[in-house]
């Protein structure tokens, strides 16, 4: 897919955030949904997807109203402190398009930490995921 295909309604995390499909969730509000990876690259690894449709970072920044990018961005803040990461540190990352390895496209933002991660920012996560 490239980075200007259309909103596909049928994405993983569309289903998710429907209910179609079980997660484990972390954290819900009006603006956003956030969930445990399914292949956690740290002891801490959440995704955090607003709710709207989204494709990437790109699309997000572009098209989502003020409010509802308030409110998704307050809504990661609030998953790291509530998982305990704001106290130890962690890193947040969004994957566009297809050099950065997106592969789920419906905007998310993954919350990573728990763990020291690495200090090479290009390598992380899906490169070097032991060492992110
Ligand atoms: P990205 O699109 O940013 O490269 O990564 C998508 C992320 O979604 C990956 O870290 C992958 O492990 C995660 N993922 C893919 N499918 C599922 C799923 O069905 N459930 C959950 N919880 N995570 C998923």
């Amino acid at each position: 897919m490239t980075t200007t295909a259309p909103y596909d309604k049928t994405n993983i995390f569309a289903r998710i955030l429907r209910g179609e499909l079980p997660c484990k969730k972390v954290f819900e509000n009006e603006f956003a949904l956030a969930f445990e990876d399914i292949h956690p690259s740290a002891p801490v690894h959440v995704l955090v997807i607003p709710k709207g449709e989204f494709v990437s970072f790109d699309d997000f920044a572009a098209k989502a109203s003020e409010v509802m990018q308030a409110g998704f961005w307050r809504a990661v803040g609030t998953v790291a402190r509530q998982t305990g990461v704001d106290k130890t540190g962690y890193r947040i990352v969004a994957n566009h398009g297809a050099d950065a390895h997106q592969i789920v496209f419906h905007f998310h933002v993954h919350v990573i930490g728990g763990r020291q991660l690495s200090s090479k920012m290009a390598n992380m996560p899906k490169e070097l995921p032991q060492t992110a």
